[in-house]
């Protein structure tokens, strides 16, 4: 496919642009790992190399004060073992944001809490420490989920603040933001390694934290709940979210790349912003957003533009995008009872978020025509603008 892709670019072809396309070690660079898991013959449950994976990311994290790190076999994982391990009372109320990806909201449920769904700030469309704040103030709140959406990094001093002020919790579901998101102090933050992650191994996951004991519970809960160090008896039940030495190496073999990684992403998003800002000026991205490393490129299209509409257009087009969290938490049947407030915010972004195609091989001609075609088919669309609450609610492609 990719040779076909490039084949099609050199004679001008249009051929359809993809909104991803992974890339991971390939075999070469995971061969040094593989021969060590064959010496070895260990394959998982607390591996070599799973340990040294954490050792390093606990390095990269922090190198002055590294925090503990456990590795998991995915970010869903690392979420659920870690509200798991934070041991709050059944039924809990966890707050977190609309505008997010489902597996926050399913695995607060999947580990017997509720969720209670917040709006986003319009500004940088995340759930901050202010909005939980005023939550706080007329609701019980048991602990809150923030997310790094987009991967844009939640602000760690005011996180650690609010839980030292309010005694409540902090998770931060910071799954696509490797890069950008620090360890805090006194939040745990969970990251993904899924494929479409910056750093990938596939399927993988981890949870950083200051908290040792917090640490030993998570990866006890991760093997089941056999407590090694008490007689490997089962003290709370656990499952199986352990990191296999397969998925290990090829994160590691990730963590090897990461200079280049870093280095091509941030290019990448500057190229990207620089064709948008010269084609498309009316779109809006994400504050603060510039100048990290993101495994994805979502705008805001400007209101009373409905992106289900300009998704088909670009379709058309052969230039492939999505709408992302669409619909939003609140309206997926699994969590409609659960709404904290009102979510005009969330319910406006939504509707006008557009994922457009971001992968490390794009080429400057691909970029330069996703922009210059979301041009014109906003101008198109601009002609038959419609209010936004024509739509109902929810009308979003897969
Ligand atoms: C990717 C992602 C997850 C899920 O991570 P997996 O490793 O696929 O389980 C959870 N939350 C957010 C915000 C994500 O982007």
């Amino acid at each position: 496919m990719q040779a076909a892709t490039m084949q099609d670019e050199a004679i001008g072809h249009a051929s359809t642009i993809p909104l991803m396309r992974a890339q991971l070690p390939d075999a070469d660079a995971l061969l040094p790992y593989l021969r060590r898991i064959d010496a070895a013959r260990w394959y998982t449950n607390f591996g070599p190399l799973a340990n040294e994976l954490e050792q390093r990311l606990a390095t990269q994290l922090d190198p002055g004060d590294s925090p503990a790190v456990v590795s998991l076999s995915s970010g869903t994982a690392a979420l659920e073992l870690a509200l798991g391990a934070m041991q709050l009372p059944s039924g809990a109320q966890v707050l977190l944001p609309a505008l997010t990806f489902v597996a926050t909201a399913t695995a607060v449920i999947r580990v017997g809490h509720m969720p209670l769904i917040a709006d986003v700030a319009a500004g940088n469309w995340l759930l901050t420490p202010e909005i939980a704040r005023r939550i706080a103030t007329s609701r019980r709140i048991d602990a809150v989920m923030p997310v790094a959406t987009f991967g844009l990094a939640q602000d760690i001093t005011a996180w650690d603040r609010f839980v030292e002020d309010t005694g409540i919790p902090v998770l931060i579901d910071a799954a696509g933001a490797f890069g950008n998101q620090q360890a805090a102090r006194r939040c745990h933050v969970a990251f993904s390694l899924h494929a479409t992650k910056a750093l990938a191994a596939g399927e993988g996951g981890f949870v950083v934290t200051r908290d040792r004991a917090m640490a030993a519970r998570i990866r006890t809960l991760s093997n089941f709940g056999i407590d090694l160090e008490h007689g490997s008896q089962v003290f709370f039940p656990g499952g199986n979210g352990k990191l296999s030495e397969y998925h290990a190496a090829v994160a590691l073999a990730s963590l090897d790349q990461w200079p280049d990684i870093e280095r091509s992403r941030r290019a990448l998003q500057a190229r990207y912003l620089r064709q948008l800002q010269r084609s498309c000026p009316g779109v809006v991205l994400q504050e603060q957003a510039v100048g990290g490393v993101y495994p994805i490129l979502v705008v805001a299209l400007p209101s009373g533009v409905h992106a289900r509409e300009i998704q088909q257009e670009l379709a058309a087009r052969g230039i492939q995008t999505r709408q992302w969290y669409c619909p939003t938490l609140d309206r997926h049947p699994a969590f409609a009872s659960f709404g904290a407030e009102p979510l005009p915010v969330a319910h406006s972004l939504s509707e006008r978020l557009l994922g457009l195609p971001f992968y490390l091989d794009i080429t400057t001609a691909q970029i330069r025509r996703v922009c210059e075609s979301l041009a014109v088919v906003l101008a198109e669309a601009a002609g038959t603008i419609r209010p936004t609450s024509s739509h109902p609610a929810g009308t979003c492609h897969p």
